[in-house]
């Protein structure tokens, strides 16, 4: 039985994004996930705002449904991550930021003044890609790089 807070979607809810949603559905049920309006908005928000923290993905998706709590976005995000629809980066000192682009192994530019994150392309291409000076025994999988620095917006505004 569906959850109240998980309606089944109707056919116009997103009126003239019919084609990205047909695509989102699929993306849904590929990963094995009953298609719900609020899942579709989740992932909607998190694929048009990439790096997008859960309070913002929440107000996304309120705007979207009308109506939603920030406990079932928590929710929806943490069932995408674990079912690979969804990548959580985690800065340092900041919330939770999510992502459609997964499995590509790519890392962040992180500008500290103002929280802008930047996707960048692993150099080597598959995980891993750095190699620790000493795994202490550990059967190494991945390797997260956050190069920290300052955005060409900060640097233009402290020039200034
Ligand atoms: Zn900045
Ligand atoms: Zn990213």
């Amino acid at each position: 039985m569906a959850l109240a807070a998980e309606p089944q979607l109707d056919a116009d809810v997103f009126g003239a994004a019919a084609l990205d949603t047909d695509v989102l559905r699929q993306a849904l049920r590929a990963a094995g996930l009953r298609v719900t309006a609020p899942r579709l908005a989740v992932l909607e928000a998190v694929e048009k705002h990439p790096h997008s923290s859960a309070e913002e993905i929440f107000t996304r998706v309120q705007q979207l449904l009308g109506s939603s709590s920030p406990q079932a976005v928590y929710g929806i995000l943490a069932v995408f991550t674990s079912a690979g629809l969804a990548r959580r980066f985690d800065p340092p000192g900041s919330p939770a930021l999510f992502e459609r682009k997964v499995g590509d192994n790519h890392h962040h530019l992180l500008c500290v003044r103002c929280g802008a994150v930047k996707d960048v392309d692993c150099v080597i291409g598959e995980a891993p890609c750095l190699t620790p000076s000493d795994t202490s025994g550990f059967e190494i999988f991945a390797a997260e790089v956050i190069f920290n620095g300052i955005c060409e917006e900060c640097q233009t505004a402290s020039a200034q």
